[in-house]
């Protein structure tokens, strides 16, 4: 199935903890990574803190989407990111399951597509380079459209993936 992660990063060395992600990524049995994003520097989105370094992976997997969250949440652990730290905070690494093929997952650990994807900029830019064209399930949009209809944002390209 093909799938793309959202990488985020806004506390310490924020460039090592993306390389991080992919690195561990690369290793993991039944994912292969095929291609990421440019890198983007972000305006945080919720309460004052750092601004984040936002990126998204494409990946090939033979896991499902709950292996492939869980794959993700080891992870971000990895990255010494606090296992239940509130949500909208600082964090070294954060990994979004943004979208698995078509697939659409209701359960209370997992939501895919990813709330977040329809409407903000961090992850809609980056995303439409590596899949302008894709439709969204559940919004009949592709992610060039949902983009345009984004609010603003700050952000602007910082450099290619470390990978
Ligand atoms: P944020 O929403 O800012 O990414 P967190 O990473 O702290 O905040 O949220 C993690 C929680 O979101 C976890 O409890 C996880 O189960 C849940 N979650 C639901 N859907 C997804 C998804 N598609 N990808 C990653 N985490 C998800
Ligand atoms: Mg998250």
């Amino acid at each position: 199935m093909r799938a793309y992660v959202g990488v985020g990063s806004n506390l310490g060395d924020r460039w090592a903890h993306l390389a991080l992600a992919a690195r561990r990524l690369r290793a993991a049995p039944r994912v292969s990574l095929l291609r990421a994003s440019r890198v983007y520097d972000a305006e945080p989105v919720g309460p004052p803190q750092p601004r984040y370094l936002n990126a998204v992976l494409e990946l090939e997997t033979g896991l499902t989407a709950s292996g492939l969250h869980a794959l993700l949440q080891l992870t971000e652990r990895a990255a010494r990111r606090k296992p239940g730290a509130p949500r909208w905070t600082a964090r070294t690494l954060d990994l979004d399951l943004l979208l698995f093929g078509r697939e659409v997952v209701r359960t209370p650990r997992l939501l895919v597509p990813h709330p977040y994807l329809v409407s903000r900029r961090f992850v809609l830019l980056p995303l439409s380079e590596l899949a302008p064209g894709l439709v969204v399930p559940g919004t009949g949009k592709c992610v060039a459209d949902l983009l345009v209809e984004a609010p603003p944002l700050d952000l602007f390209p910082a450099g290619r993936y470390p990978l």
